[in-house]
């Protein structure tokens, strides 16, 4: 007889997006003909720029070449694009990471999610509340958990994320030995400072923990001193593990391309207190369970590190922030504590008076036909809370903004 993983049984049903697109498809079907725009979901709308497309073509050309044809690539991503992750990333920021220490993939939610299977049953994972869902997820898939009750799965070790806080969650009073951290963050939108991050790379060093640290949207970080990678930590190769995507920073959500650092510095231990390579052991995982990245993928994602290529990728992240500027500016003026924004495509609302989050998503969308994401389905501490993301282009985004001005919102 077959049997199932029953931690797969632990899991709440995938409910946020879902009924956000019912809720919205419901009211389409009876108000036909009303301009819904979409705020809600965090994809990228912009195309792929022309130096992208360009070396995407040319690498496709090549594979219809039998000189130029490649078969299976190194497991652990082509060495053009590994050095040119090193080099303009890391080193040029005087950053000591190697390519050795990148790991190409296709996507840093495969990657926060796969991480788990090289570290034991018995770890305690510490996760931001509100959160990116696949954390958490992939936290019980791996049956590092309890069952579900109220809003959290037994086991995991909540940090709620609050404007009390600034967003940054405090040192939890149970110490965990695995620690996601998310910044520039989703779903809030906040940064964390260069002291901040230190606070935690001092705090799993003292406990020989490690920190997950997704690094997903550094290419919106704007303001001077705030770190674009923990690696710019003193210590922080000795216990963290930085995830970046091509998802957010050019385009890559339908294309597929990441990477993850694992520096040879960073050690997790056996049941005996010996410490072991964490690099050797995703190597191990990475080379088993899989076989690279497509080859013109590759070759287009190292288009982005070409002169012309960071000046056509800025132009899009500038755009994106535009649009943030104009709804952080607007959503202000219409009288909402407005967090996020500024280093990050999410603008984060507190709801006046502390309505619910799906009675302002509803509101919202019967009154005036915006769609956004409401901050509960992210946490518990998401509640009172609501997502817009910058992601739609620059005419959805004015009209969205002024309806919310001139709509006197109950
Ligand atoms: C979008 C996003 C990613 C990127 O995931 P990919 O699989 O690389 O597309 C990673 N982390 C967070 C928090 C995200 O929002």
């Amino acid at each position: 007889m077959a049997k199932i993983n029953e931690n797969y049984l632990k899991l709440q049903a995938g409910y946020l997006f879902p009924e956000i697109g019912r809720r919205v498809n419901d009211y389409m079907a009876s108000h036909p003909g009303k301009k819904v725009i979409k705020m809600g979901i965090g994809d990228v709308t912009r195309p792929l720029v022309p130096s992208v497309i360009q070396a995407f073509h040319e690498g496709v050309d090549e594979m219809a070449q039998a000189n130029t044809f490649r078969g299976y690539g190194p497991e652990q991503g082509y060495g053009f694009l590994r050095e040119a992750i090193a080099k303009n990333d890391y080193l040029s920021k005087s950053i000591d990471i190697s390519a050795a220490d990148i790991f190409i993939s296709d996507g840093s939610k495969c990657d926060t999610g796969n991480i788990q299977e090289i570290f034991g049953h018995n770890n305690k994972i510490a996760i931001c509340d509100p959160v990116y869902p696949v954390y958490a997820d992939t936290t019980v898939m791996a049956g590092k958990t309890g069952n579900y009750n109220s809003g959290y799965y037994e086991g995991i070790i909540y940090m709620p994320c609050t404007r009390k806080n600034g967003f940054i969650p405090d040192l939890p009073a149970e110490t965990p030995d695995l620690i996601f951290l998310c910044y520039p963050n989703n779903p809030t939108g906040t940064v964390a400072t260069k002291e901040e991050l230190k606070k935690w790379v001092d705090y799993a060093r003292k406990n020989k923990s490690i920190i997950l640290y997704d690094a997903a949207y550094e290419a919106f970080i704007t303001e001077e001193g705030i770190p674009h990678s923990i690696y710019e930590i003193e210590g922080a190769k000795e216990v963290a593990i930085e995830f970046r995507s091509f998802s957010k920073t050019a385009g890559f959500t339908g294309t597929r391309c990441a990477f993850t650092i694992i520096p040879e510095e960073l050690k997790a231990y056996d049941s005996t207190g010996k410490a072991h390579s964490v690099k050797s052991l995703w190597n191990r995982r990475h080379s088993t369970k899989f076989n690279g990245v497509s080859y013109p993928v590759q070759k287009a994602a190292a288009a982005i590190y070409t002169e012309q290529g960071k000046k056509e990728v800025a132009e899009v992240i500038t755009y994106y922030l535009e649009n943030a500027r104009i709804m952080k500016e607007s959503l202000s003026a219409a009288g909402y504590e407005v967090f996020g924004g500024m280093n990050a495509p999410y603008i984060w609302v507190k709801t006046k008076n502390d309505m619910p989050s799906w009675d302002f998503f509803d509101i919202l969308l019967h009154e005036i036909n915006v769609v956004g994401t409401p901050g509960s389905g992210f946490g518990p501490a998401g509640e009172g809370y609501f997502r817009f993301s910058a992601f739609a282009d620059r005419n959805s985004t004015i009209e969205a903004m002024s309806r919310i001005k001139n709509h006197r919102l109950s």
